[in-house]
């Protein structure tokens, strides 16, 4: 048997650019030291990705329409979840969603109350604005700016997108991991969110069920187009149909739902891993050989 870290730095990447990203990916995952726990090594996966400003997660995450980033974590056992939405100034968001998972009795903390649990905790202001992502957010209002509704606010032109998704369809980076170890499952997940957005706005990433999901058939994660994927639940539903057919399989018939709407899927069950998306994400991968 083998233990297992799987990461995706996002889903919509151009092809010629996968090559890098998963060289990068695969450095990042191999730098992990898997130890015996498999949240310490997805979780420690989730915070290089967090502390690199090239990812859509802690520094280096989108902005809101109105300027402001609103980050979304979430960390996964068989049985138990933690999470954060919409948390603001902290670095990591993923461990945040740990202790939410290990210290309180709740699943998910959102806004304010997120910000002021990480503060009671510890974790220090952070500012995780770079460059990139307010001239991201530049590009964005630019192209909200249709001037046959000069009159109407930069809100209300988001709000009447109706191929919201068709917009977004180059802008998921999202980060993720699952991993197995002595048998163990275990998932960890970090966004800025799809830009532009508004501000509230809550994707799958820290949704059980959604953006991520582990059991006892094993651990998936998402990325892609938050809305579409929380409506479809579709990290439950493809470890649902693990041990029915092979993993591959089911994460491409999964996939293969989502037509204009770019998605993809990392997983490990107890003799399987695998990815699938319907546009280019980076992969990296660490494999121990245990026999
Ligand atoms: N799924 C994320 C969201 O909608 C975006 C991404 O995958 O990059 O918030």
């Amino acid at each position: 048997m083998s233990n297992i870290l799987l990461l995706h730095g996002g889903v919509g990447i151009e092809n010629s650019l996968v090559d890098n990203a998963n060289r990068k990916l695969d450095s990042i995952a191999h730098s992990v030291i898997m130890g015996s726990d498999p949240l310490d090594a997805a979780v420690k996966a989730v915070v290089i990705m967090e502390d690199d400003p090239d990812f859509n997660a802690g520094t280096g995450s989108v902005m809101r329409i109105d300027g402001s980033i609103q980050m979304d974590a979430s960390v996964a056992i068989p049985g138990r979840f933690g999470s954060v939405l919409a948390i603001e100034s902290v670095k990591n968001p993923v461990l945040v969603a740990r202790d939410v998972m290990e210290l309180t009795p709740h699943t998910m903390l959102a806004g304010d109350g997120a910000v002021k649990f990480a503060r009671m905790l510890g974790y220090h202001e952070h500012n995780p604005s770079t460059e990139k992502a307010r001239n991201r957010l530049k590009t964005a209002l630019d192209s909200l700016n249709d001037p046959k509704s000069e009159s109407h606010s930069k809100y209300s032109k988001l709000m009447s997108r109706t191929d919201f998704a068709t917009f977004l369809k180059d802008s998921c980076d999202t980060v993720g991991a699952v991993s197995r170890i002595n048998d163990r499952f275990a998932a960890a997940v970090s966004t800025g969110g799809a830009s532009p957005m508004l501000r509230g706005r809550i994707g799958d990433s820290p949704i059980f069920g959604s953006g991520i999901y582990v059991g006892e058939k094993g651990a998936v994660v998402a990325t892609g187009i938050g809305e579409d994927i929380s409506r479809r639940l579709l990290c439950f539903r493809i470890h649902e149909k693990i041990g029915t057919k092979p993993l591959q399989e089911i994460m491409e018939e999964e996939v293969g739902f989502f037509k204009d709407v770019i998605a993809g899927v990392i997983a490990v069950s107890a003799d399987e891993h695998g990815y699938f998306a319907n546009k280019g994400m980076g992969i990296g991968l660490k494999i121990e050989n245990m026999d």
